[in-house]
């Protein structure tokens, strides 16, 4: 008889953006005249640069005749992107990573939510609460979680650091042991980034403990602070601890498209094991490569044209985070994140729990947002707002939303 992996069934429903969903359909059903503007959801808006566009083009075309046809292409991905991501999102920015450290993907999910495939089970997981839900349910499946505890909404495996304003949004070291650390930077819910001394901190607990830091930078362009770090291996000792996500999603807008990278440096070696090795027997055995059309469109960013298209979308982006931001901040709320982010991280009114205030926005400023608790138990007195909105839409929103609250 098969058997089913009974991880499955002790993981909690995907409450969150189907919850959205159902209030919202709910309202609108009953109020077929409101026009609700959506800032709830993660997923971008801006179409494809030119450039891109037509390297896809180029391209697909170039699959019509027998000479430049291609089949199967290198697990890891082609050479051609490796190389310009090299030069253009590390050498540029003086870290030295090598074209054999790059494994090129069909974006940064499927890759942190794969990459326990190389990791014992026995492993302690540490997330930051609120958290990128992908981290934990992958772990789940993957038997490393232990039971959900639905009093206190958690796996009792998996060690959360709440990561709140009273912290500054910096997950404190554990006390006890943790072996596998995710951090995400800029941050997806808080908008918040992490700053190289508080990398730093990490990157040494890691190399003291032989742990291993799994560094999610999918936001990495919307930084515009110089200090901030644009990967962890801008911090020294990187290279013998951490694993870096990367994604052309929010980048170029390739969340219909797929592409992302994660970047496993040589120096990076556990129980006597080279992870960029096993990495590349993982990959080789259960992944066939991300398409060469998608993978040409990519490394179209890096050429100067590509590189000014896509800097505007990422303005267009950068002014709506700019807009809420202002705007509810004028309106009276404590609002993080919006400068290094398209999220922006909104405390809720003294008093108002996450989904009261959604419910709030929802029906009397007619916007969706999304309540900090689905993020987890220290989302709770938050909601996050997204940037990827169109321009006059998101400006529309948070004119209601101060008219409300004013
Ligand atoms: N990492 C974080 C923190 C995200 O928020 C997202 C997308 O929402 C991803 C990774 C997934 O990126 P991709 O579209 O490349 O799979």
């Amino acid at each position: 008889m098969a058997k089913i992996n009974e991880n499955f069934e002790k993981l909690p429903g995907s409450y969150l953006f189907a919850e959205i969903a159902r209030r919202t359909a709910a309202y609108q059903e009953a109020n077929p005249n409101a026009r609700v503007i959506k800032l709830g959801i993660g997923d971008v808006t801006r179409p494809l640069v030119p450039a891109v566009v037509a390297a896809m083009h180029e391209a697909v075309d170039e699959q019509a005749s027998a000479e430049t046809f291609m089949g199967y292409g290198p697990y890891e991905g082609y050479d051609f992107l490796r190389e310009a991501i090299v030069e253009h999102d590390f050498r540029a920015r003086g870290v030295d990573i090598a074209p054999d450290e790059i494994f090129v993907s069909d974006g940064a999910k499927s890759d942190c939510g794969n990459i326990g495939d190389i990791l014992a089970r026995d492993n302690k997981v540490a997330v930051c609460d609120p958290v990128y839900p992908v981290y934990v349910d992958s772990n789940a499946i993957e038997g490393r979680a232990g039971e959900w505890d639905v009093d206190a909404e958690e796996w009792t495996n998996i060690h959360y650091m709440p990561t709140t304003a009273e912290n500054g949004f910096c997950p404190a070291i554990p006390e006890g042991r943790v072996d596998v650390i995710y951090l995400c930077s800029p941050n997806n819910p808080t908008g918040t980034c992490l700053t190289k001394d508080e990398l730093k901190r990490w990157v040494d607990y890691a190399n003291e403990n032989d742990a291993l830091i799994m560094f999610d930078a999918a936001y990495e362009r919307f930084i515009t602070e110089p200090d901030v770090p644009h990967s962890i291996y801008e911090v020294e000792g990187a290279k013998t601890c951490a694993i870096e996500f990367r994604s052309f999603s929010k980048t170029a807008g390739f969340t219909g498209m797929r592409c992302g990278y994660t970047v496993i440096p040589r120096d990076l070696v556990r129980d006597g094991q080279s992870l960029n090795d096993l990495w590349m027997r993982r990959q080789s055995t259960k992944f066939n490569g991300a398409s060469y059309i998608i993978q040409k469109g990519a490394a179209a960013i890096y050429t100067p044209e590509g590189a000014r298209q896509i800097a505007e979308t990422l303005d267009y982006y950068r002014e709506n985070a700019r807009v809420i931001k202002e705007g509810l901040e004028a309106a009276g709320l404590t609002v993080y994140g919006a400068v290094n982010s398209p999220y922006v991280w909104c405390k809720t009114p003294e008093g108002i729990a996450s989904w009261d205030f959604f419910d709030m926005l929802l029906e009397k400023a007619n916007v969706v947002t999304t309540p900090g608790a689905g993020f987890g138990p220290a989302g709770e007195g938050y909601i996050r707002l997204t940037a990827f909105g169109d321009a006059e839409a998101t400006k529309e929103a948070v004119e209601r939303i101060v008219k409300l609250l004013g």
